[in-house]
C-alpha cells in the first residue's frame, strides 16, 4: 500500500480484521489429522463427529442438549418451526442486530416486531419490549409468542429481565447467542440463559468452522427430540417415517471435526479475547465511548466496538493505514427494504438509530498481537485528534 510506505514504518503492512490464520498456525496438525479421519471413514453426513461435537458442545456450556445444524440461521429457524410459530404470531427482536432473527419468523409467516436497544450493551430494551407486546397485546391482531434478544458484539442481553416480560406474556426466550458463544451471565455459561439458545459456526464467529454450522442448546427434552426430526426432514423413529414437514439441516461431519479441535482451545482463545479486549479499554478510555461490561457478564468478545461521533471519517482513515474497520450495523433492520413492511410507522428506536450512525468496530481476534494492538490504538487516537 503506497500511502502506508510514504507514512512510515508505523503503518506497515495492512492488518486482518478477523485472522484465522493465527489459530490455523497453532493447531493446524491437529485439525489436519481430523479432517483426514472423516476422508477416511467416509460418514460425511451424521458421521460419529456429530454426535462426539454435540456431547463435547452440551458439556461446555452446560446444556442438557446440544443439536448441531447446518448455520445459525438454521437454528433460529428450526427452533421456531419446533415452537410452532406462524401465521397471526408476533416474533419480537433487537431492531439493531443482524437479518436471521427477522428472516426466521418472516419465512415462517410470523410477524417480526422490532424493539430498541440500550446504548450500554446494544442489547434489547426489556422496557421497550415490554412496550410493544403491550401494543401488539392491545391491537389484539397478532398473538404475542416469542422474543430473540440478540447477544450482540458477544455481551450477554439481560435475560433476567427479558425472562419476566415474557413470562407475563406466556412468550419463549430464544437466545441469539451467534457473537456470544462462550460468554457468561452471573457465572451461567450462554447455552442456559434462556429456554432455547442458537448459535452459529460461521468463520468469522467467536467459535467458527471452516463453512457454515450452528447448533441449538436447550434443556428442554421434547423440544430437543422435535428439533432433532426437524434438521432430518422431519423423519420419525423409524427412518422412512416422515411425522413432521423439515428441513435439510444437517451439520456437516467434516465441520463437526473441525469444530472438535477448535472447541479444545476454545476456553483459552476466550480469555485472550478478554485480555485483549481489556488493553482496548486501558488506552482507548476517555479518547472514545469503549463497551463496557455491565455487572456480572463475561462477554465473549466477538467484536471490539466503539461509539464515535465521527464515524465514516475514522474508518476512512484508519483503512488509509491498513486497518480495517467494520459498521455492524449501518442500518435498523425497520429501515431495510426487506423488513419495511413489518415496520409500522409508530415505531421508534432512538437508541439503534444513533447506534446505527456511531457504532464503529476494531480488529479483535485471539491472535492479535500486542504491537498491533498498538498500532490500531495510536491510529484511532490519531484520526479521533485530525
Ligand atoms: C451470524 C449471525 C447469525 C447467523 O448465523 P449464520 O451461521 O451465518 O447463519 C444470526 N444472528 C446473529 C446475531 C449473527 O451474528
Amino acid at each position: 500500500m503506497i500511502a502506508g510506505h510514504l507514512a512510515g514504518p508505523a503503518a506497515a503492512s495492512p492488518i486482518p480484521f478477523v485472522d484465522l490464520a493465527g489459530q490455523r498456525a497453532r493447531i493446524a496438525d491437529r485439525i489436519d489429522a481430523a479432517i483426514h479421519r472423516v476422508l477416511e471413514h467416509g460418514a460425511f453426513i451424521m458421521g460419529p463427529e456429530v454426535g462426539d461435537l454435540e456431547t463435547r458442545l452440551a458439556a461446555f456450556c452446560g446444556a442438557r442438549h446440544a443439536i448441531t445444524c447446518a448455520s445459525g440461521t438454521d437454528a433460529l429457524l428450526l427452533v421456531l418451526m419446533a415452537k410452532g410459530i406462524g401465521r397471526g404470531d408476533a416474533v419480537f427482536m433487537p431492531t439493531f442486530s443482524f437479518p436471521a432473527p427477522a428472516e426466521a419468523a418472516a419465512l415462517l409467516g410470523a410477524t417480526p416486531v422490532f424493539v430498541d436497544v440500550v446504548p450500554e450493551t446494544f442489547n434489547l430494551d426489556h422496557q421497550s419490549l415490554q412496550a410493544a407486546v403491550e401494543s401488539v397485546e392491545r391491537q389484539g391482531r397478532l398473538r404475542a409468542r416469542a422474543v430473540i434478544p440478540v447477544d450482540l458484539y458477544g455481551h450477554p442481553a439481560a435475560y433476567p429481565a427479558v425472562r419476566r416480560v415474557a413470562e407475563d406474556h406466556g412468550m419463549v426466550v430464544v437466545a441469539d447467542a451467534a457473537q456470544s458463544f462462550g460468554a457468561r451471565l452471573a457465572g451461567e455459561r450462554v447455552g442456559t440463559l434462556a429456554d432455547v439458545t442458537v448459535t452459529s459456526f460461521y468463520p468469522a464467529k467467536p467459535l467458527g468452522c471452516y463453512g457454515d454450522g450452528g447448533c441449538v442448546f436447550t434443556q428442554d427434552d421434547e423440544l430437543a427430540a422435535t428439533i432433532r426430526s426437524l434438521r432430518l426432514h422431519g423423519q420419525g423413529r423409524d427412518r422412512n417415517d416422515f411425522v413432521r414437514i423439515g428441513i435439510n439441516g444437517r451439520l456437516d461431519t467434516l465441520q463437526a471435526a473441525i469444530l472438535i479441535e477448535k472447541l479444545a482451545i476454545f476456553e483459552d482463545e476466550l480469555a485472550a479475547r478478554k485480555r485483549i479486549a481489556k488493553r482496548y479499554g486501558e488506552r482507548l478510555r476517555g479518547v472514545a465511548k469503549t463497551p463496557a461490561a455491565v455487572a456480572d457478564a463475561q462477554p465473549a468478545w466477538g467484536y471490539y466496538t466503539l461509539v464515535l461521533d465521527r464515524r465514516d471519517e475514522v474508518a476512512a482513515r484508519l483503512q488509509a493505514q491498513g486497518i480495517p474497520t467494520a459498521v455492524y450495523y449501518p442500518k435498523t433492520l425497520h429501515r431495510q427494504p426487506a423488513y419495511r413492511a413489518f415496520a409500522p410507522d409508530t415505531i421508534v428506536a432512538p437508541v439503534a438509530e444513533r447506534l446505527a450512525e456511531s457504532v464503529l468496530s476494531l480488529p479483535m481476534h485471539p491472535y492479535l498481537d500486542t504491537a498491533t494492538q498498538d498500532r490500531i490504538v495510536g491510529a484511532v487516537i490519531a484520526a479521533l485528534s485530525a
